[in-house]
């Protein structure tokens, strides 16, 4: 490591516990610490370290032992979790201005401890908060800082019942009535339905909803996007017209809750169209800066671009923790030997190299493109921000569009795959639901299919590349874009006749050997769709037909394969840079060269079929040099490992620990809860900057029978502190995760600090006392009360809707469609 950075080097990354994985950390080629200070930065090590510690030192993030939450609890305490994320201010607004890269960060890091947390967070904060901040204009800022408080939680309506892919088709719709300056928003029936909305099934009080919009006279305008409040925030009851509910379980992320909402003639103000891409006067007059219908359906759902990029960062954050772990447990999981004294470590075997090292190289390969690709994305933004209107920035606009569409299929369907070689590689210990192979799987699976289903957006990709080529061929333009992605098709003709020519396998082991073949077979599989497009044509297909008999095998292959070209490209350049520190170049190369023929070698077909390979020579020696790499990297697995994985208490995996040691199966999991709090939650008392105190507060209640009140959509305990001669300070809200709840209770001092409180625990929605004790240090000394009081809320109003149905029988119809 570099002299000046060891230092801090060593303290950001303390050496792991001796253990059984010494052996392999003693063989590696490199210094696993200098790799992650190279990869990363300092600052960036620093913010992770951060923020894997704040979460391990609260109590609230305390991994349920013996087994799975019910899922209604596992919402509450995820929406607590998220709420903790924004009390305790993890990133800065500044530095989250300066370094967008940080904000990746904050929610990968999330991710890696629980994706239900992340996307809860994600979805409120980037997803609502984006859509206001980027469609919507000055008057709509008055959100952001509710957003970033939480006064109000959002969610991002696009998706129906009937419909989701397909976005144009989505049937809410807006009509505006001058006479009040307001929108209608309405639900036509249930198939027109908001569904599988996060955050919408409990918690969210705001919706960003997408529907037709209408004026008088003045016709149906299209697809636009609308603030809605769904939810009173105080109550969480649904506002008057909105019928808002759970969706239900799915198959993971079950700690968000999904949800969906109809509208029965719901009034919003005029403002509250996000009026960036179109707007509507007060006179109801419809005005648009965009001239072309399609330029102003794209801005409208532009947002869908970013999140798609944020998705594949999620994706390689899942591949990252599965190899961790997998790979981990293979270097010390011993099977079989040479000898029936010895066995060895399972990763020694040529097999299990060949399945695991190569989605380890893709791990870091993804990882480097998902970053590359954020940042093109920051650019693009900061251009519409900025009002760019250049020929540049519309170019970039389709590029980034191209690549976002491809770039989320092939990162969420190398993890899934990936999750389950290396749920497979961990034989028994794989499937064993506490090893979190399985929970990865399930949460990873619908990062296939949110932002639109996988294969459908590849479609996007080949029509971008489609139309490229059409008018280089028709018009004699050059192919040329901003980020240089499709400027080697400038020589497609030229590239269509090179040749796999590569003299010994030592030449193969190098990216640049995968990366000549992909833009190779990019042309072959460009001329192949383009010419079966044509032929479908002239046989007398419509373009909507012809569009879709061109997919499978045709355009399909051409969007990921020009995407998997992308990526090769920007590591391998990344890999080979100068600035590269010399004892990390033979490791990082290796790993370029093993991720692009390993991908490539997925084509092999293709590549004879096309003439590009020829003989059998040129197959045999992908596979050869495949296997050479995997044993070159053998040794330094468990090192590359380590640059990525998360610190224990996050990877949340006993056959992934960082020591190697391998769980005992004879030791039970605690049980949680109890009536007195366990050693790490005792009541303690901290002290803040300010002169302000913490508490801890144990919340024990003292019958099982509790627990189902506090399932209720209301149920929140409040902890309020009474001054014995009257007027109490509701120090926080928190709501119980469980029977025993522990929550952090921030209070200044003064006259509460020389008082001796009255410590109440108030819930809302509970007609009768619940039986609890709270415990709490005051003054140095723990103090102890029982509770009596509940608040009670008004009872749910009835939803009606305009047939005078009212919303159970609704919801059961509803459910029934499904
Ligand atoms: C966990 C989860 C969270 C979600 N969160 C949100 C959210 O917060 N907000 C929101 O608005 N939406 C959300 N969604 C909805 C999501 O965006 C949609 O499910 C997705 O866009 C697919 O739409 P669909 O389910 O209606 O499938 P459909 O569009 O009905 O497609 C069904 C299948 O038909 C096939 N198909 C469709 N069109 C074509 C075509 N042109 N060519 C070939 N095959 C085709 C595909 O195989 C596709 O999978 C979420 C979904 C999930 C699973």
């Amino acid at each position: 490591m570099a002299s000046s950075s060891e230092g801090s080097g060593d303290a950001l990354l303390p050496d792991f516990p001796r253990g059984p994985l010494q052996a392999y950390r003693a063989r590696a080629s490199f210094s696993w610490k200098e790799l992650a200070l190279f990869l990363e930065g300092e600052d960036m090590l620093r913010l992770k370290k951060t923020i894997f510690s704040a979460l391990e030192d609260d109590p609230l993030f305390a991994r349920p032992g013996g087994g799975d939450l019910p899922m209604e609890k596992y919402r509450e305490l995820n929406f607590l979790r998220c709420r903790w994320v924004f009390e305790h201010d993890l990133l800065r607004v500044e530095d989250m201005l300066q370094s967008p890269l940080k904000v990746r960060a904050l929610v990968n890091c999330l991710g890696m401890y629980d994706w239900s947390l992340a996307a809860k967070f994600f979805l409120h904060m980037l997803v609502f908060g984006s859509a206001i901040y980027n469609s919507g204009s000055e008057r709509h800022f008055k959100y952001i800082p509710k957003i970033f408080n939480m006064e109000i939680f959002g969610c991002f309506a696009l998706t129906e019942l009937s419909h989701g892919t397909n976005t144009k088709a989505i049937r809410t719709t807006a009509h505006y009535d001058p006479t009040t300056e307001e929108f209608i928003i309405h639900s036509p029936d249930f198939e027109a339905a908001k569904f599988w909305v996060g955050n919408m099934g409990k918690t969210a009080t705001h919706a960003v909803v997408f529907a037709q919009l209408h004026t008088p006279g003045g016709g149906c305008h299209g697809l636009h996007a609308f603030v809605v409040q769904i939810r009173d925030p105080k109550t969480l009851l649904p506002m008057p017209g909105v019928m808002v509910g759970d969706i239900g379980k799915k198959l993971g992320q079950n700690g968000l809750d999904n949800g969906f909402a109809m509208f029965h003639q719901v009034r919003i103000p005029r403002q509250d169209l996000l009026n960036r891409a179109g707007d509507v006067t007060p006179e109801g007059t419809y005005v648009t800066p965009f001239k072309d219908d399609r330029q102003r359906f794209g801005m409208s759902l532009a947002s869908l671009s970013s999140s798609r990029v944020s998705i594949v960062g999620m994706s390689v954050v899942n591949l990252k923790l599965a190899v961790s772990i997998a790979i981990r447990f293979s270097a010390t999981r011993r099977q079989f030997g040479p000898t029936d004294e010895e066995e060895i470590p399972v990763l020694e075997y040529q097999m299990q190299q060949w399945r695991l090292l190569p989605y380890l190289a893709a791990a870091y390969a993804l990882d480097h493109f998902s970053k590359s690709l954020f940042l093109d994305l920051a650019e693009l933004q900061q251009g519409w921000l900025g009002k760019d209107t250049s020929a540049r920035q519309a170019e970039l606009g389709r590029e980034i569009h191209a690549l976002a569409s491809a770039s989320k299929p092939l990162a969420s369907w190398t993890a899934q795959r990936g999750i389950q070689e290396c749920r497979e590689a961990c034989g028994g210990h794989g499937y064993l639901a506490m090893n979190r192979l399985g929970h990865l799987r399930d949460d990873n699976d619908p990062n296939c299919t949110y932002e639109g289903d996988n294969n459908v957006l590849l479609q996007q990709t080949s029509n971008y590349l489609l139309s490229l080529l059409t008018r280089r061929t028709q018009g004699g333009a050059h192919c040329k874009s901003p980020l240089k992605t499709v400027d080697f098709l400038e020589a497609y003709p030229d590239i269509l006749g090179q040749r796999f020519e590569v003299p010994s396998l030592e030449d193969c082991l190098d990216s640049s050997v995968p990366l000549a073949a992909y833009e190779w077979l990019v042309c072959y599989l460009l001329r192949e769709s383009d010419q079966k497009l044509n032929q479908e044509k002239r046989s007398g297909s419509n373009d909507f037909e012809a569009r879709n008999n061109c997919q499978v095998y045709y355009c399909r292959s051409l969007a990921l394969a020009f995407l998997e070209l992308t990526v090769v490209r920007r590591f391998h350049e990344h890999t080979h840079q100068p600035s590269v520190p010399p004892p990390l170049r033979a490791v990082l190369r290796r790993l370029s060269a093993l991720y692009g023929l390993w991908s490539l070698s997925q084509h092999t077909a293709l590549l004879y079929r096309g003439g590009y390979f020829s003989g059998e020579q040129a197959g045999k020696m992908i596979e050869t040099a495949i296997l050479d790499l995997c044993s070159q990297l053998k040794d330094d697995a468990v090192a590359l490992v380590d640059v990525i994985a998360p610190p224990d208490f996050v990877l949340d995996s006993p056959i992934g620990r960082a020591d190697g040691e391998q769980p005992d199966a004879t030791q039970a999991p605690p049980r949680p809860g109890g009536l007195s709090p366990p050693p790490s939650l005792a009541p303690t008392v901290e002290s803040g900057e300010d002169g302000s105190s913490a508490c801890r507060v144990f919340v024990a209640f003292l019958h099982d029978s509790c627990s189902p009140r506090f399932s209720s959509e209301a149920a929140w305990v409040k902890v309020r502190f009474d001054r014995p001669g009257g007027g109490g300070r509701l120090a926080h809200g928190s709501r119980p995760t469980g029977r025993d709840s522990v929550c952090r209770v921030w209070w200044p001092r003064g006259p509460h600090g020389k008082a001796s409180p009255r410590a109440v625990i108030l819930l809302p929605g509970c007609a009768s006392p619940v039986p609890a004790r709270a415990s709490w240090v005051q003054e140095d000394r723990v103090q102890e009360k029982e509770h009596t009081e509940a608040w009670r809320v008004p009872r749910r109003p009835c939803f009606r809707s305009r047939k005078g149905r009212v919303g159970c029988s609704i919801m059961n119809v509803l459910y029934g469609a499904l």
